[in-house]
């Protein structure tokens, strides 16, 4: 046989089950996304996470298998009950897709590295638990923030053993004083200022997370973005709702959404900077 035509064949298969393999990250990003609407709406309600199984809010009904699929169900039953018809919240579906998405992406960004695949899928979920908790509640659960804050640290650890991370054990540690320290700083002294509490302990523990996982030379970058689009944001909707300084906006997204375009493209970003001062 052709030596050139066998390398040609194993390519193609190589082609083939990478393809294959995105195709699976972004079915199991689905699933777990469905998973993660669980822990969204029971996690503040201090309910289990795995019992009892999920049911309709409207009237109680338990959910059956086949009309538990992420988003196909809810386009099959166009957003409603099958058995009262209580209206489906178009977010679940939502969460869903982001969930799969970011799977795929994450995986396209870490291949050939499936463990670190895995470590920021998971760090990357519990960022999505924390954003819809926050718009939904105000608070980021401690029961998602002080582990993540551990978990961060010991896969920095862990990882570099076996020397295939990217953040080495001491930028984690130094991650998590800086995160923790600066918005620690910003809210005593805001208070003091004020007299109100602007910002939550909950953000200073969240950015302590992040700085477990991305390492204290993400901190600056992420408080940039973050601010920066918050008050965009916080802006906009203080003139459309017209409520005064009282609209409380929680910050716990934006920090999240400032981590996602660090993890992704913070790299680059980092590069133009530089590029434009030389
Ligand atoms: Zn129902």
């Amino acid at each position: 046989m052709d030596v050139s035509l066998v390398r040609k064949e194993s390519a193609n298969t190589h082609i083939m089950s990478y393809s294959i393999m995105k195709i699976f990250t972004f079915l199991f990003g689905l699933a777990i996304g469905s998973f993660l609407n669980v822990c969204i709406y029971r996690l503040p309600l201090k309910q289990s996470i795995v019992t009892p199984p999920s049911g309709c809010p409207g009237c109680g009904g338990k959910i059956r298998f086949y009309d538990n699929i992420p988003i196909l169900s809810y386009i099959i039953l166009r957003g409603k009950c099958r058995d009262c018809r209580e209206p489906i919240s178009i977010r679940y579906p939502l969460v869903e897709l982001l969930t799969g998405l970011l799977s795929l992406s994450l995986f396209t960004y870490c291949y050939p590295d499936y463990y670190l695949y895995i470590a920021l899928f998971i760090f990357t979920c519990s960022l999505i638990v924390v954003t819809f908790i926050d718009l939904d509640h105000q608070i980021i659960p401690d029961i998602i923030s002080i582990p993540g804050i551990f978990a961060g640290l010991i896969v920095a650890i862990l990882f570099n053993v076996f020397s295939f991370y990217p953040i080495a054990w001491h930028d984690s540690l130094i991650g998590i004083l800086l995160g923790g320290g600066i918005l620690y700083i910003v809210a005593a002294g805001f208070e003091k200022l004020t007299g109100k509490e602007g910002m939550g302990g909950g953000d200073v523990k969240l950015l302590a997370m992040i700085g477990a996982w991305m390492g204290w030379r993400a901190i600056p970058m992420i408080i940039l973005i973050s601010s920066l689009t918050g008050s965009i944001i916080g802006a906009a909707s203080l003139l459309l709702a017209g409520k005064g300084l009282r609209t409380r906006i929680p910050f716990g997204p934006f920090l999240v959404l400032g981590t996602l375009v660090y993890l992704f493209f913070g790299i680059k970003i980092q590069n133009y900077y530089l590029g434009l001062f030389r």
